[in-house]
């Protein structure tokens, strides 16, 4: 059972929402930071290991930089998320270049950068070629297929677009060895919000097996395993979070049985993790504009599936706090509904929670990873803004809220002026 508290009080909450109106997201660096640290902590025993952050989580500069300061390098996989890594200072190996359906230009940005090049499919190595040019490291994502078994939001491994079939890997490496590559690393990714740290010794085993037979058989060392992201969050309060110690410990298993069990080099292990990193210390504060009574009960917020796409994409589950009346002895069984002209513009359905009033502050907790960023415009929405709990219980904005004039920044209005219809 995770008991799901929030990092304020109902007061320091409100004073905070005197000075930036709902609805906002806010991240908790001291929640962040105390995370960060013990993942870094659990991989001590391997020799560079490092985690790339899958910016796509929660693409922040303010959050960038705190992680970067705990070490952690950054996962991309878009131009604009290797524009972001640029902007504040990354360079080369801090960047990994994690991609799938790739433009040549992105591979471009992503060369220029010096960052690591993991390769979506075997027809990329010839692409990559011919369009930019083959860097001196080069990493290929494995797709295991049938081997692994996937899970809801990722899906079957078999049935997902991602890397290259085993065999594929094989001609792979041998394409990059005929064309002078001569540094390899080795990805794959087979889950997305698994919550048993024995899926990663699993999925460890896999790839540490399949980096012993391409090493022999295609006598090369590999420099690092990338075991992806996919570590999961306690969505739910009868949930356990990942057990850090316990998943490095397995995937340490493995490494000590398959890496140093077959006299290969020492491995660097990373990580691309975005959800676990960032996840649990964000939350979508929010406020009761209306309750409406017909065939069922709807709390109204003034936020939407806009500021949080989770629940109506997938189905998720995001707890809700009502702070001040989490004691109180009414329930009611809510839909918790936003405004979108969508019925599935719900962040929860059939919720039971403490009877509700317009203007009562509703917290939706788990949302510092692909929260804001899935935020999009539909019915004309705009994005909200972005705040920062510091360490010192200051609040700093790190993202202003979308004005209409960024809404309508992309349109022309000055020549409709003189169209004629
Ligand atoms: C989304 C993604 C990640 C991060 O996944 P989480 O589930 O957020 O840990 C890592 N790598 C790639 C390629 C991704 O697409």
């Amino acid at each position: 059972m995770t008991e799901k508290k929030l990092p304020f009080t109902k007061e320091a909450l409100e004073k905070i929402i005197e000075k930036y109106p709902t609805p906002f997201h806010i991240y908790d660096e001291k929640g962040i930071r105390t995370y960060a640290k013990r993942f870094v902590k659990a991989f001590s025993w391997n020799k560079g290991f490092k985690e790339y952050y899958a910016i796509k989580a929660a693409p922040n500069p303010y959050l960038m930089k705190i992680l970067r300061n705990e070490g952690f390098g950054i996962d991309c996989s878009s131009i604009a998320e290797l524009e972001l890594a640029e902007k504040i200072g990354m360079r080369g190996d801090e960047i990994m270049f994690t991609s799938n359906d790739t433009p040549a230009y992105e591979y471009k940005k992503a060369i220029e950068l010096g960052a690591i090049i993991n390769l979506d499919d075997i027809a990329h190595i010839q692409y990559l070629d011919e369009n930019v040019g083959l860097p001196e490291l080069v990493c290929f994502r494995y797709n295991p297929g049938s081997l692994k078994e996937g899970n809801a939001i990722i899906g079957h491994p078999e049935e997902a677009k991602y890397g290259f079939t085993r065999s594929q890997l094989f001609e792979g490496y041998q394409m990059l060895i005929d064309k002078g590559v001569k540094r390899f690393g080795i990805h794959t990714m087979v889950a997305s919000n698994e919550l048993d740290p024995n899926y990663f010794g699993g999925t460890a085993q896999i790839l540490f097996e399949l980096i012993a037979d391409l090493s022999k058989k295609l006598n090369i060392n590999f420099e690092f395993a990338n075991l992806g992201g996919g570590i999961g969050i306690p969505y739910k309060p009868d949930q356990v979070e990942v057990d850090l110690e316990k998943m490095s410990q397995s995937i340490k298993d493995c490494y000590d049985k398959y890496i140093t069990g077959n006299g290969l080099k020492p491995i660097k292990i990373y990580f691309e993790s975005g959800r676990a990193i960032t996840g649990p210390f964000g939350c979508l504060v929010s406020k009761v504009l209306h309750i409406k009574n017909t065939y069922k009960k709807y709390a109204g917020l003034d936020a939407s599936m806009a500021n949080l796409m989770r629940p109506a994409l997938y189905g998720s589950y995001h707890h809700i706090s009502v702070p001040g009346k989490e004691d109180s002895a009414t329930k009611i069984m809510y839909d918790v509904t936003g405004s979108l002209c969508e019925n599935n513009d719900k962040f929860a359905i059939n919720r039971v929670l403490p009877k509700l009033a317009p203007g009562d502050i509703v917290v939706i907790h788990d949302t510092g990873a692909h929260g804001h960023s899935m935020g999009f415009n539909y019915n004309g929405k705009l994005r909200s803004a972005e705040l920062l709990l510091r360490e010192n219980g200051e609040v700093v904005q790190i993202r202003r809220a979308e004005t209409l004039e960024d809404y309508f920044a992309t349109l022309d209005f000055n020549g409709v002026a003189g169209f004629e219809v």
